[in-house]
């Protein structure tokens, strides 16, 4: 009994990966076991499936370089893992803590059918700052606001020591016995008939050394003005990072740490590091929330949203998908998101709320397309994130703030660059009209090339209208828990 699995799912980095780190001395197996059965309740989303793939891709070469083989095996990751356990006769078995309910039990069997087979099973914390029962209340909950859970998170001290990239490893032959491997090509997880990847993670790499540039990048560039600016659509202002903590090729506490030493060899930078940090915070959150709520998905964290007097809307969801609503900000950021994978999380605000308080549409439907359609979709922040647009979540945005589509554009996109690069339809506008064209003077849009209802869509709800409709909603449900 010598050798060492280390199981590898979404922790694809060799720098701070504890399971990596404790089996540098001795030769191992590094195994990621795709397994196309749902989690939680579904497979993963279309854009997420071709990120996974990058990053896969990236971690053999990482692997490789260091002298190591990543191997890879298709099937039901428990029995998988088991069978590889005995036929390499496994001293241990490492992997990186997961926090979807399924996954638990699944990882809890597997660690129950090691032990009893004398292999030692060994899991660690590599996704997170901080575990979720770390930072419980007295009733073991989760704080119910950010700012309590923050607080406690930095009551606890500096985060633990990194643990850098081993120098070399080793890979252990595979076991004659053990269940066949394939590639990476062969899970057949990019698209190819259309192949629609091609303008997926614009402006990001995908791999481990991506987000170290990313972070180097961020730390040298945007982080500065980072605490004021990073709600400006158009600029680059924030750090581009969570596909790569998504996928963990980038460790959250890698990441924190950097942007703190940053800050403590120039101490101008110390609230753009706090807001760093705490947005990274917000990642945390949503695990600790979805770690207490398995349905976090699924079900309203506040009941009474359950009864919300939702819409079915077909045409109206179709429109907000394609980004064809007429409000210029919102379909700028949903086409951003067809396209890339990627949006800003002013236009992720912005689109949300259009989409639940605008249209009535059930924001388990958005979530859904988020889901399917971000490559940094994930399991806890985009949950999380819908329920806290909805009005639903912990810590969630007070009911009556309805956006205002058009003074959010005017706010955060003033000199339309954003709308312009999304919508190209509208790119000849004047910027005092770009976030409204129905106010347009006949002769502005005629000179813009711009023919509504027919280059570009009319506004599908009035705001005034949308609003006190979805504030009469509100106070229904209200008066329902009262
Ligand atoms: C409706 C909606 C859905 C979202 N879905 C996702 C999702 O599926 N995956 C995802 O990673 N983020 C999601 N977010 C959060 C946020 O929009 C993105 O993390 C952010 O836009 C990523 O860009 P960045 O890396 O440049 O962020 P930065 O501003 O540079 O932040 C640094 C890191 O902090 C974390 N972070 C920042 N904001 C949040 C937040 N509000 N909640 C949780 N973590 C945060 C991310 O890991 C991010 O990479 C969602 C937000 C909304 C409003």
């Amino acid at each position: 009994m010598t050798v060492d699995i280390v199981w590898l799912r979404d922790d694809f980095r060799l720098d701070d990966q504890p399971s990596i780190a404790a089996t540098a001395d001795r030769p191992a197996l590094f195994v990621h076991v795709h397994d196309p059965r749902p989690q939680n309740g579904r497979p993963l989303g279309a854009a997420a499936k071709w990120r996974l793939a990058q990053s896969l891709v990236a971690l053999e070469r990482s692997l490789a370089l260091r002298g190591a083989r990543l191997d890879v095996v298709e099937g039901p990751a428990d029995r998988t893992i088991l069978a590889l356990a005995s036929a390499a006769d496994a001293r241990r078995v490492l992997w990186t803590r997961r926090y979807e309910s399924e996954a638990i039990a699944l990882d809890t069997e597997v660690k129950a059918v090691l032990k009893a087979q004398g292999v030692e099973a060994q899991s660690a914390n590599g996704r997170l700052m901080r575990e979720p029962w770390e930072l419980t209340k007295a009733d073991g909950k989760p704080s119910g606001t950010f700012s309590a859970f923050w607080r406690r998170h930095r009551g606890l001290g500096p985060l633990p020591a990194l643990q850098p990239s081993p120098e070399r490893l080793a890979s252990a032959d595979w076991p004659a016995v053990a269940p066949p491997r394939t590639t990476i090509a062969a899970l057949k997880l990019t698209p190819t008939k259309p192949d629609w990847s091609g303008e997926l993670s614009q402006g990001e790499t995908p791999g481990e050394e991506g987000a170290r540039d990313a972070l180097l990048r961020f730390a040298a560039g945007a982080l500065p003005g980072y605490a004021d600016s990073r709600d400006a659509l158009a600029p680059e202002g924030t750090s581009r990072l969570s596909a790569h903590l998504r996928f963990g090729e980038l460790s959250a506490r890698r990441a924190a740490l950097a942007i703190e030493d940053a800050a403590a060899a120039d101490p101008r930078l110390a609230r753009a590091a706090e807001k760093f940090c705490s947005e990274l915070g917000w990642r945390d959150f949503s695990y600790a929330l979805l770690y207490a709520n398995p349905d976090l998905a699924r079900r309203a964290l506040r009941p009474e949203f359950e009864r919300f007097p939702f819409r079915d809307d077909e045409a109206a969801f179709r429109a907000w998908a394609r980004g064809e609503t007429g409000y210029p900000v919102v379909d700028a950021g949903m086409r951003q998101l067809w396209r890339t994978g990627a949006m800003h999380n002013r236009a992720r605000m912005i689109a949300a709320s259009f989409l639940i308080k605008h249209l009535l549409i059930d924001w388990r439907r958005g979530e859904a397309w988020f889901w399917d359609t971000l490559v940094d979709a994930d399991p806890a922040s985009n949950p999380a994130s819908w329920q806290w647009v909805a009005g639903s979540g912990a810590d969630a945005a007070p009911y009556f703030r309805i956006f205002n589509p058009v003074l959010q554009g005017e706010k955060f996109d003033p000199d339309g660059a954003y709308v312009r690069r999304w919508v190209p339809e509208l790119a000849r506008l004047e910027t005092r009209h770009i976030h409204a064209p129905w106010r347009a003077p006949a002769a502005s849009l005629l000179n813009a090339g711009v023919a509504l209802g027919r280059t570009y869509p009319q506004p599908i709800v009035d705001h005034d209208t949308a609003r006190a409709r979805a504030l009469a909603a509100f106070a229904a449900i209200r008066q329902g828990a009262g």
